[in-house]
């Protein structure tokens, strides 16, 4: 199988003349969600046509840690763990309500996906993917998370391929811009155009399949959905929500995007960098080496855990001003940080708690390959996202921040933390910053990894318009969708899976 992907549009796929034939299913984005419902629509017997915008397929996926939330699983009993999805549905719930979100039809979904997880991870071993963990949770939490391993590309790539020895049918830069509807059978077909801007047509028998992710790039649409929104930078351009936008003129509606989703992310000075390579080297992972402008933003994106705050690290803006009790909520310091001027900040340690970050639980970030990263992880992207320096003036220089202000602002903290009181932001334990070398890990940005919620569906994922009505033929997954479980770290990717199932299977029965 050719692993690379193509620059041009490009149909792939065994069956001849693929253009012309209607197949049972259209489905719009190859992502984690699209990869995985056309396939269990083969699986099942359907005909399937997966229209891609991009040259490549995983969309942001390619993105993201891979890490994914799941119970029962095979690799929790390998590891006596013992989870039954009654108790996976019940701590779903629980952290759902706690949230805010208390419908009936998240119910649902979390019962749903309680019911479905583990059954998803057990399909993608059984296509040859591979899975480390559960990695290590908190007391009192059972540990459900796995890690796909070498990497999430190494598994979106697996899942295309084995699309493709299936028949499946599969056209790159086929940017879908609307849907057709016929009286009698409602959504049946999509037009779009090509990279040559030349309008195309394709139908289907059976409906189609919306699963074009998440809405944190489209200005318009966050206005609109996210009550509770402030403007927030989108981590990843080019998330527009083409399938809402396309959905909401077929009235469709909208629900669970009341939660502003902004996170606090490492973004590192790496576009350049040649950094595609290293974390390729680094997961042993089949990236394909292209030029693609999109995998050029491919870089480590992870957020800094609770762990680097409790063990006393701080929060500085370039003047070494903190801004937050670093230890509260990160979602709440995110959003103080949104507020700030040029909204770059670092994470300041010093060797005390640096030589601390070498196990569980005192990790810098969730990782990609192995679930979390310590200091040794982090160590080869020095001068990317790891700074250190034997003294504050030359660790400021190193992050273009101004020596003399910052080490003044940083020897005020330290005089403050001496006297055990937090006077700025009422902090309950201080730590003093004084042993060098000094790490400055950043920049942290507040920024929109993807939203949450989108179109409303039943637990089909059929799409509901306004007054409950399925939209004849239309259906919903993945970002952009209103599973409503998109807020446990890990059930981002395993909602695309789930809810692509889901479609699937009940297409596969009309
Ligand atoms: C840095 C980072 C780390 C993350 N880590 C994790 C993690 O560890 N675990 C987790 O659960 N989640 C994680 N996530 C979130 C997770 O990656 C996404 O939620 C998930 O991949 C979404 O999959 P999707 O298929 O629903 O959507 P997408 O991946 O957005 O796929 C949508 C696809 O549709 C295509 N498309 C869009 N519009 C059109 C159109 N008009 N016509 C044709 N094609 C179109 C896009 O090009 C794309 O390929 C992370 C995200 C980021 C940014």
């Amino acid at each position: 199988m050719n692993r690379s992907e193509p620059s041009g549009y490009r149909e792939e796929g065994k069956s001849k003349r693929l253009e012309e034939r209607e197949v049972d299913v259209i489905v719009v984005g190859a992502g984690i969600a699209g990869l995985s419902s056309a396939l269990h629509l083969l699986q099942l017997n359907q005909s399937v046509c997966l229209l891609e915008k991009r040259s490549i397929v995983g969309g942001l996926g390619n993105y993201a840690v891979g890490l994914v939330t799941a119970a029962p699983t095979s690799l929790q009993r390998k590891s006596n763990i013992s989870d039954s999805v009654e108790a996976f549905y019940r701590d779903l719930k629980t952290f759902s309500e706690k949230n805010g979100f208390t419908d009936l039809n998240t119910a649902h979904f979390l019962r749903e996906y309680a019911g479905k997880s583990g059954k998803c991870i057990e399909w993608l071993m059984e296509l040859g993917i591979e899975f480390g963990g559960p990695i290590p949770e908190a007391k009192g939490q059972i540990p459900r998370r796995l890690i796909f391993l070498p990497s999430i590309r190494d598994a979106i790539l697996k899942m295309r391929d084995r699309f493709l020895e299936m028949g499946g049918q599969l056209i790159y830069n086929f940017h879908v811009d609307s849907l057709i509807v016929s009286e009698t059978a409602g959504i049946d077909g999509v037009i779009g155009r090509n990279n040559e801007r030349i309008s195309r047509r394709k139908k289907c028998k059976k409906g189609v399949i919306l699963s074009t992710g998440a809405f944190s790039s489209n200005a318009i649409l966050i206005k609109e959905l996210i009550p509770s929104g402030d403007s927030g930078d989108s981590l990843v351009p080019d998330l527009n929500g083409d399938g809402i936008v396309m959905a909401l003129e077929h009235f469709a509606a909208t629900s669970n995007t009341d939660i502003f989703p902004i996170q606090l992310r490492f973004t590192g000075q790496s576009d350049e960098s040649g950094y595609i390579s290293s974390r390729n080297k680094r997961t042993g992972s089949s990236l394909p080496n292209t030029d693609f402008e999109y995998l050029k933003k491919f870089a480590l994106y992870t957020s800094p855990s609770p762990s680097l705050f409790r063990l006393g690290g701080i929060l500085v803006d370039r003047s070494g001003n903190r801004f937050s009790d670093e230890t509260l909520d990160l979602r709440y310091v995110a959003l103080l940080a949104n507020h700030l001027p040029d909204k770059e900040t670092f994470v300041l340690l010093d060797q005390r708690i640096a030589t601390e970050l070498d196990k569980w639980p005192n990790y810098i970030s969730t990782f990609p390959g192995k679930g979390y990263g310590y200091l040794s992880d982090y160590r080869q992207f020095e001068n990317e996202i790891l700074y250190l320096a034997n003294d504050l003036r030359e660790l400021a220089s190193m992050i273009r921040a101004e020596p003399r202000v910052f080490e003044t602002n940083i020897e005020k903290y330290n005089v403050m933390a001496r006297s055990g009181k937090d006077l700025e932001f009422g902090r309950k334990t201080l730590s003093v910053l004084f042993t060098p070398p000094f790490y400055a890990l950043g920049p942290v940005k507040p920024v929109l990894t993807t939203t949450v919620g989108g179109l409303k569906t039943d637990t089909n994922c059929r799409v509901l318009d306004g007054q409950g009505k399925t939209v004849p033929g239309l259906y919903a997954i993945g970002d952009g969708s209103a599973g409503a479980v998109q807020l446990l770290p890990g059930t981002h990717v395993g909602w695309a899976l789930v809810s692509g199932m889901i479609a699937a299977d009940y297409i596969s029965k009309l």
